[in-house]
């Protein structure tokens, strides 16, 4: 069963419009193509036998799995896999967000809730606030909340103990969770951008159930300009779906897909106006680079966490960018690709004359 609290997810306008962009769509939640079991999974295979290796032991011992934490660009399946350790264990799952657990009786009333070996799902869980992220610490540790009622002079503490249950964390950006909080999970995985031949599987199991008249040519062609996520490659499918049926075709094929997705303005590496925006503008205003990722966000009026969290994993994974402890830098990849050509560089130290 599963209990929803809360999905807060903050968008600019500029990433709603955007097709590429993977936060959060409402129609994740329609959960119309989201696997349900480790078996229907596909992709992340070392990852997978890992979990299913821990599900069964503790499926074994009868007891609550260790408490987990997914951590990877976003819509790479972190909330899929949560639900799936949920059904593989064989209890409820609870969600929440870290931005929804504002005070440590938010937590208290969720963990107060949970049934023995119950998953709880923290989505962005780097987000927690400080009291919160305390008052989680015993409950991890010991299955125990301590809580302050009341205020002033009457305030007394109580202990509540808490049913075993394991709690598996979410997040964009592994560095931004506290050392003492990322200590206490005792599973670490990381999610990876995907290949092109898994996202094409992927949409190809999701076309039937989504009724797009998808052929194999159409599915390889919008997994190539997916920047490797499935969130975005299910997003193009539906788009490219919209254009398919107005245009009564048959089937997605290649020549389909690829006129959709120009104009949808996915170039052929799967770059989007806001990836083109963001380089043209390291390129032209700042000589390609180093650039601060502030100076960038108000260059280009985003948020500096969209830039970081979904635009610059892309890039840095597909060498257009490199990241240096004075800002960001354009490889000569990126030039090219831009077609045009890097300044000429003075040496950082030039040679004195002899
Ligand atoms: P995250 O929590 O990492 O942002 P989600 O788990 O919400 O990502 O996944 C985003 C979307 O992509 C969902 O619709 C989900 O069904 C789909 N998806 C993600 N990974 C896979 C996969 N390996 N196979 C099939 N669909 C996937």
């Amino acid at each position: 069963m599963v209990h929803s609290d809360v999905s807060a997810r903050a968008m600019t306008n500029d990433q709603q419009e955007s097709v590429v962009r993977p936060e959060f769509s409402p129609e994740d939640s329609s959960g119309a193509v989201r696997p349900r079991r480790l078996a229907d999974f596909v992709g992340q295979s070392l990852l997978c036998s890992n979990l299913e290796t821990f599900v069964s032991a503790a499926r074994q011992r009868g007891n609550a799995m260790d408490h987990a934490l997914f951590y990877g660009p976003p819509g790479l399946g972190k909330t899929t896999l949560a639900h799936i350790a949920a059904a593989e264990l064989d209890v409820n799952i609870r969600i929440t967000s870290g931005p929804a657990l504002v005070r440590a009786g938010d937590l208290a009333s969720v963990l107060t809730n949970l049934e023995a070996r119950d998953v709880l799902f923290i989505d962005e869980i780097h987000r927690l606030g400080p009291a919160v992220e305390e008052t989680l610490y015993p409950a991890l540790e010991e299955y125990e909340l301590d809580l302050i009622l009341g205020e002033g002079p009457a305030a007394r503490a109580v202990r509540i103990a808490l049913q075993p249950f394991t709690l598996i964390g979410a997040t964009t950006r592994l560095g931004l969770v506290s050392t003492p909080l990322r200590d206490r999970f005792g599973i670490h995985l990381r999610l990876d951008f995907y290949g092109v031949e898994e996202l094409a599987e992927i949409l190809l199991r999701a076309a039937p159930r989504l009724g797009c008249p998808l052929g194999a040519a159409g599915a390889a062609e919008i997994s190539r300009r997916s920047r490797g996520v499935p969130r975005v490659a299910i997003r193009l499918l539906r788009r490219i779906a919209d254009f398919a049926e107005v245009e009564k075709a048959p089937e997605i094929g290649q020549d389909l897909a690829d006129r959709a997705l120009r104009a949808l303005e996915v170039d052929e590496m799967g770059l989007d106006s806001l990836d083109r925006r963001y380089l043209n503008c390291l390129a032209e205003h700042y000589d390609g680079g180093p650039a601060g990722i502030e100076t960038l966000a108000a260059a280009l009026a985003e948020t500096r966490d969209a830039l970081e969290d979904v635009v610059e994993p892309f890039l840095l994974q597909r060498g257009y960018l490199q990241r240096t402890p004075r800002g960001r830098l354009l490889t000569r990849f990126a030039w090219e690709r831009l077609g045009r050509k890097p300044p000429h560089r003075q040496p950082e130290h030039p040679r004195l004359p002899l």
